[in-house]
């Protein structure tokens, strides 16, 4: 036996290939020596396959390979598929010939398979042994397909995929929140967002852009919803009417993700334990007075002009969700409580934004732009922002620009609402947070 021989997957051994040779490799998940009978369950990226070894029909040094072989080891099985009532999958492989291609240390540093609770620290300090669990590693199967099916939506609402560069000389989120780096002999940041870039491309011709990748913010708190490296959707498109143009494009965005997450993803939602419902449009459209309002109802002590902290956004979801939605738009900020690129709501202290809300947590952000190149200046003297710091932002608002608007959503906050889990960071291969920063 070669380790080249072309193997087979636990998935594809059908009752066509009974009585038939078939390679396959894997981790050995468990070891259970019954004294004339050992069984040797290996596990593969799509699940396991039971090896039946019965000492008296196999030789001696295999079967005292095949018992002393840690868990966890890597390992090529050659072997006939024998038809099993008492195997789980209705098969199992009777072993001619085993190649160790990776012995295995012992003991695991978290079990697999085991039980016993395990302290998250433990998981994501050995992230590679935590992702080895079937519903961990579905996790990331289905954020791969939400990314899939956003390319999927946003190409045929027209728009192009774009790649800003994440290494800056100025932020747009705050200061508060920026990584400093030393680029050469300069100061520059680790980008928040790709605000600046993409409302540059509105005035090119490019006039509707989404990126998916990488943003950075100082996060000082320590919350499940927060972390130091994310990945953002943005997107923004020029010559809207109104914010209501940006809004329906994540909408239906939206409910395409979930539904083909529902329809694609489900053998992966099973693995997790997720149930999933597609939204229905269109998603309320809550004032932010209206949500006070709503929170005062339910007893919370706030007042109008107060943020809408975690456990409002939270008291919230449960209201809107007695009224059967988990997403809903919350629109009308105030303008002061919005960054300088937003566009004010013209005789009110309003803005033109929204919030978009899953299950209690604000997962994206967004509204109409100021695209007016005395107003967009005025606002940043208002908000004490050093124009000459942003020259290269405003210089494309000086010789025609188009109105705009846009938002940000946070995947990793979506796709931990949609699955209901505990912490973003589950959806997140390798965390970063103040804490963290290996592996
Ligand atoms: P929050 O108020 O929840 O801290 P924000 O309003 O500061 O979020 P925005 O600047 O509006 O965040 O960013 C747009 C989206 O990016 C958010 O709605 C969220 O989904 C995501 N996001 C922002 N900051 C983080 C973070 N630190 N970790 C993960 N996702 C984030
Ligand atoms: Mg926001």
């Amino acid at each position: 036996m070669s380790v080249n021989a072309p193997t087979r997957s636990s998935i594809t051994i059908t009752k066509e290939d009974f009585d038939q040779e078939v390679t396959i490799r894997g981790w050995v998940q468990d070891v259970r020596n019954l004294g004339g009978i050992l069984f040797v369950i290996l596990r593969d990226r799509y699940g396991v396959l039971q090896i039946a070894v019965p000492k008296k029909k196999v030789p001696p040094e295999l079967f005292e390979a095949l018992t002393t072989i840690p868990r966890e080891s890597v390992v090529c099985v050659a072997g006939i598929v024998k038809e099993s009532k008492q195997a789980k999958m209705g098969f199992e492989i009777v072993p001619k010939s085993m190649e160790v291609l990776s012995k295995a240390a012992s003991p695991l540093p978290l079990g697999v398979v085991d039980k016993v609770g395990v302290e998250v620290e433990t998981r994501f300090n050995n992230r590679f042994m935590d992702l080895r669990k079937a519903e961990t590693r579905a996790v990331f199967e289905i954020k791969s397909l939400v990314l899939d099916l956003i390319d999927e939506s946003l190409e045929k609402e027209g728009f192009v995929e774009v790649f800003t560069p994440k290494i800056v000389a100025s932020g747009a989120e705050g200061g508060a929140s920026l990584f400093e780096i030393k680029y050469f002999d300069k100061p520059a940041y680790l980008a928040q967002s790709p605000q600046l870039y993409k409302q540059i491309l509105m005035s090119t011709g490019l006039d509707r852009v989404y990126e998916i990748g990488p943003a950075f913010r100082a996060e000082p708190s320590d919350t499940i919803r927060h972390v130091s490296e994310f990945i953002s959707f943005d997107g923004e498109m020029a010559f809207i009417s109104s914010q209501r143009d940006v809004m329906d494009v994540i909408e239906r965005c939206m409910i395409e993700v979930i539904k083909g997450v529902s329809e694609r993803g489900s053998k992966q939602l099973e693995t997790i334990g997720a149930q999933i419902v597609v939204p229905r449009s269109p998603f309320p459209v809550l004032t932010y007075s209206d949500a006070v309002d709503v929170l005062i109802s339910e007893g919370r002590m706030m007042k109008e002009g107060d943020d809408l902290g975690t456990e409002d956004e939270k008291a919230l979801g449960e209201v809107m969700k007695s009224r059967g939605s988990d997403m809903y738009w919350i629109i009308e900020y105030s303008e002061s409580s919005k960054p300088f690129y937003i566009m004010e709501k013209e005789g009110t202290p309003f803005s033109h934004s929204f919030d978009l809300d899953f299950a209690g947590q604000e997962i994206a952000s967004g509204g109409q732009r100021e695209h007016r190149y005395d107003a967009l200046t005025n606002r940043m003297e208002k908000k004490g922002l050093d124009a000459s710091s942003f020259r290269f932002y405003l210089d494309a608002f000086m010789y025609g620009m188009p109105p705009h608007g846009g938002w940000g959503l946070g995947v990793e906050r979506f796709v931990q609402k949609m699955l209901g889990l505990p912490n973003i960071r589950e959806a997140i291969l390798f965390p970063r947070d103040r804490n963290r920063l290996a592996p």
